[in-house]
């Protein structure tokens, strides 16, 4: 049987493979989790092998080469599997981790993750939880504190290259979604000019995820039919601040904790009331995540009282007052006396 998917968990290995592509055929074959792993790089040496095998692995095009032993193989019922060289080259997958919580991470991407031999991760998405999902990976922090950036972005870009083109599946870890405010377009295209593979796992964006761990729907019926979601990493130009205030909906603005003054004091000056509601969730679906309210007129001088930090995501519009409006709400009590 040769070229047939098999589900290789738990077995015995024998991969027979010309030096040149045994490491990578190895790598892969451990990220199917066999439980086993023999190795011979000639015939005879894998012959001497192949009664302790529950599976014999070859690589596409040596098949000449290990003729002998795959046919001794296939008459002792063993199943051969021939591994792709699609399956065996260099790849790159931009993993959305989610906001921080472990389980908010998708299937898809613990799968990506259980498969990667290098990981680069930053500050943000399930980062403490590296062991748990890649005990294989070679760990690579280029985390970026705010207005620190430890490794460039074309630093990372030329790293994700190397490690790829050495063979590696090289998945890059980051909050949220990729392709929310995460430079997620641009390495599918740097990986695109280079001609190496890549994919993307989508991830759950913290911009809803956030205000919804701490109660805040981005819409509610009755309340708002809109979401805009902006970038706060830039001070808004007058213009924008000026569209924004008349929107109308739910404001949510990421990475805007240093320019928290310049959006409340820009939105007002714009004509949006200083009693909307507003909140600020900081560390989102993590162990200290903290909520803090306000109105637009209040919230610089709240965050400044109450310390807010990074990562924080801010909420302006009616909906950021809902939770406080389930206080109001009377539980109802059960068998109670008149
Ligand atoms: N791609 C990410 C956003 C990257 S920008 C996503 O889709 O979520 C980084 C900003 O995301 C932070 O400055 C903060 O505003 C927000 N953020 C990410 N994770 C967060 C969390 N757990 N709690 C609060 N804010 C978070």
């Amino acid at each position: 049987m040769i070229g047939a998917r098999l589900d290789l968990a738990g077995c015995t290995v024998l991969l027979a493979a010309k030096p040149g592509s045994a490491e990578r055929a190895a790598r892969y074959l451990q990220a199917q989790f066999v439980d086993t792993l023999l190795q011979a790089n000639t015939c005879t040496g894998a012959l001497a092998l192949l009664a302790q095998a529950d599976v014999l692995a070859l690589c596409a095009g040596q098949s000449l080469k290990f003729a002998a032993l795959r046919d001794q193989a296939l008459r002792q019922g063993i199943p051969v599997i021939e591994l792709d060289p699609g399956e065996l080259g260099g790849r790159i997958t931009l993993v959305g981790g989610g906001p921080g919580a472990l389980d908010l991470l998708t299937l898809r991407a613990a799968t990506a993750m259980a498969s990667a031999d290098v990981v680069f991760c930053d500050r943000l998405g399930p980062g403490e939880f590296l062991e748990q999902l890649a005990p294989q990976a070679r760990i690579i922090d280029v985390g970026k504190q705010p207005g620190h950036h430890k490794v460039t972005q074309d630093r990372i870009e030329d790293l994700m290259l190397e490690e790829a083109a050495r063979g590696n599946h090289v998945v890059r870890l980051k909050g949220g979604d990729p392709y929310v405010f995460g430079r997620g377009f641009e390495e599918v295209e740097s990986a695109t000019a280079a001609g190496i593979p890549v994919s993307v796992v989508p991830g759950l964006s913290s911009c809803i995820t956030v205000p919804s761990a701490a109660g805040i729907p981005v819409t509610a019926r009755g309340v708002t039919r809109a979401f805009t979601v902006i970038s706060g990493h830039d001070p808004l130009e007058e213009h924008q601040l000026q569209q924004l205030a008349k929107l109308g909906g739910t404001v949510v603005v990421l990475m805007g904790m240093g320019t928290l003054e310049h959006t409340t004091a820009g939105l007002r000056r714009c004509g949006m009331v200083g009693d909307t509601p507003c909140a600020i969730v900081e560390s989102g679906t993590t162990g200290t995540q903290r909520t803090t309210h306000a109105t637009l007129s209040t919230l610089a001088s709240a965050s400044r009282a109450a310390g807010c930090a990074n990562p924080a995501v801010i909420v302006i519009g009616e909906v950021a007052a809902l939770p406080l409006s389930l206080d109001a709400v009377q539980p109802m009590s059960l068998g109670a006396t008149a």
